[in-house]
C-alpha cells in the first residue's frame, strides 16, 4: 500500500445521525483512514449533542465552516414532535441545516452521481439535472401563528426610526385558522443569482429559472427582475462567448419543459421548489442516495453533503439486529467533495487525485453489478450482488486497493 497522504488545512467535519451516522464511521474507517491523514475539526451534530448543548454546537459549526472555508456534514434529524419524546429533548431545536445555510447565505447544488447501468425513470434525461436552491428565507425562516377564533391578521411595516409605512389587511378570519409570514432580501437574492450564473458558467451549462412572478407579483416578481437584471448587467456576454443561454419562465412552464428535456441544465429554484424538486430530480436518476448536494456561500466556503436524510426506517432495523442494505454513495461524495475542495485551495494535488480515485472506485463498484438494494431493481444488466451497507463499503474499498496499487 501507497503512503497516507495528508491534507493541510481544516476540514470542518459535522456528524449527525441515525443511518448516516453508523455510516459515516464505516466510511471514515474503511475509506478514509487507512489512506489519508485529514486534519479534521469535529463537531457531533447528533440529536443527543444538539439538546446537551443548547444547539450552540449547530452555531460553533456553521461559523467554523465560515472561517475554515470547507466542511463535510452527515445527515440530520430536524426535531418534530415524535422525536421530542423519542430523544427527551429540550425543546424541538430548529433545522441545523438552515441554521447554517442562514448564516453562510449560500447557494445548495444538487447534482446526480451517474452510472453506465442505472437508467434514469425519466428516459429523455440523460443528462445530469443540476438543482441550485436558494437557501436564504422563504418558509424556512417563516413567523407563524395560530389564531384560535375571529380577528384580523395585517402585515405591517415599521421602518427603522419607527414610523409604520405599511399596513395591509392579511385575512379578517371569521373563525380558527393560521397565517404566516416569510420573507426574503435583495442581497441574498443577488447573491443567489449570481451563485448560478458562475455555477452555470463554470460547469458550460444552461441556466433556467423559475417563479410564480403572474400570481406573487411583488415577492416572486423581485427574483425575476434580481435574476434578469443581474443577467443582463454582468453575465449576458460571457453567457454568450461560452455558448450557453440563460431563460426564466412561469414554475409550471418551467416543470413542464424540465420533463420533456433531455437535461444538462442547472435548474435555479427558489427555496422551497427547490427542496421539493430536487427529491423528485433524484429519484429519476436512481436514487436520493445518488444525489450529493453543496452549499456555496457569496465568500466562497462549501459544505458538503449527501441530499437525503437519516435513513430512518434503515436504522430502526439496524438497531434490532436485522440486516440493512443503504447506500453510501452520496455520503462518500460529500467526503471527496470535501477533499477536492480543500486540496484546491491548498494546492495539494495528491489529496485531489484521492478525492478523484474514491469516487472512480465508488462508480466502477456499481458499475461491475455490486451495488445496495435501492440500486438493484433498476440495474440494468441486473446486479452480480445486492451488498449490505457495510459489505458495499468494503467492495468499494478493494476497488480503491486495486486501483492504487
Ligand atoms: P430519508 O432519510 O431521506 O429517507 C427516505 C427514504 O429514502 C428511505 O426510507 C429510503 O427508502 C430512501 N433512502 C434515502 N437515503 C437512502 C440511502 N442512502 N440508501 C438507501 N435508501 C435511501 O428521509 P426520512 O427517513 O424521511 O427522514 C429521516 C430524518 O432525516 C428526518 O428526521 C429528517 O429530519 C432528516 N433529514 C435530514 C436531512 C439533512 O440533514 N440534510 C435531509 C432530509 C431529512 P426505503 O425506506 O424505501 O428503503
Ligand atoms: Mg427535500
Amino acid at each position: 500500500m501507497s503512503a497516507r497522504i495528508k491534507t493541510k488545512n481544516v476540514i470542518v467535519e459535522m456528524d449527525g445521525d441515525e443511518m448516516t451516522r453508523v455510516m459515516w464511521k464505516m466510511v471514515k474507517e474503511k475509506l478514509l483512514d487507512p489512506f489519508i491523514a485529514i486534519n479534521a475539526e469535529y463537531y457531533d451534530l447528533g440529536l443527543a449533542n444538539r439538546d446537551i448543548t443548547g444547539d450552540k454546537v449547530t452555531f460553533d459549526a456553521a461559523h467554523a465552516a465560515k472561517k475554515h472555508g470547507v466542511a463535510v456534514k452527515c445527515a440530520t434529524i430536524t426535531p418534530n414532535a415524535e422525536r421530542v419524546v423519542e430523544y427527551t429533548l429540550k425543546k424541538e431545536w430548529n433545522s441545523p441545516n438552515g441554521t447554517i445555510r442562514a448564516i453562510l447565505d449560500g447557494t445548495v447544488f444538487r447534482c446526480p452521481i451517474l452510472t453506465s447501468n442505472i437508467r434514469p425513470t425519466v428516459a429523455t434525461w440523460t443528462k445530469p439535472i443540476v438543482v441550485g436552491r436558494h437557501a436564504y428565507g422563504d418558509v424556512y425562516k417563516n413567523t407563524e401563528y395560530r389564531i384560535e377564533g375571529p380577528g384580523t391578521a395585517s402585515l405591517v411595516f415599521t421602518d427603522a426610526s419607527g414610523s409604520e409605512l405599511s399596513r395591509q389587511t392579511i385575512h379578517e378570519f371569521t373563525g380558527p385558522g393560521i397565517v404566516q409570514g416569510i420573507h426574503n432580501v435583495d442581497s441574498s437574492i443577488t447573491a443567489f443569482a449570481r451563485a448560478c450564473f458562475e455555477f452555470a458558467l463554470e460547469k458550460k451549462i444552461d441556466l433556467w429559472f423559475g417563479a410564480k412572478d403572474t400570481i406573487s407579483k411583488t415577492y416572486d416578481g423581485r427574483f425575476k427582475a434580481i435574476f434578469e437584471q443581474t443577467y443582463s448587467r454582468e453575465y449576458r456576454e460571457k453567457f454568450q462567448s461560452a455558448g450557453i443561454g440563460f431563460s426564466y419562465t412561469l414554475i409550471d412552464d418551467t416543470i413542464a419543459r424540465i420533463m420533456r428535456s433531455e437535461g444538462g441544465m442547472l435548474w435555479a429554484c427558489k427555496n422551497y421548489d427547490g427542496d421539493v424538486f430536487s427529491d423528485m430530480v433524484a429519484s429519476s436518476f436512481g436514487s436520493l442516495a445518488m444525489m450529493t448536494s453543496v452549499l456555496v456561500s457569496p465568500g466562497g466556503q462549501m459544505e458538503f453533503e449527501a441530499a437525503h436524510g437519516t435513513v430512518q426506517r434503515h436504522y430502526y432495523k439496524h438497531l434490532k439486529g436485522e440486516k440493512t442494505s443503504t447506500n453510501s454513495m452520496a455520503l462518500i461524495f460529500a467526503w471527496t467533495g470535501a477533499l477536492r475542495k480543500r486540496g484546491t485551495l491548498d494546492g495539494t494535488p495528491e489529496v485531489v487525485a484521492f478525492a478523484d480515485a474514491l469516487e472512480k472506485a465508488s462508480i466502477v463498484t456499481i458499475e461491475e453489478g455490486l451495488m445496495t438494494g435501492d440500486l438493484a431493481k433498476l440495474s440494468s444488466p441486473p446486479p452480480k450482488k445486492v451488498c449490505g451497507t457495510e459489505e458495499f463499503i468494503d467492495e468499494i474499498a478493494r476497488t480503491l486497493e486495486k486501483i492504487r496499487s
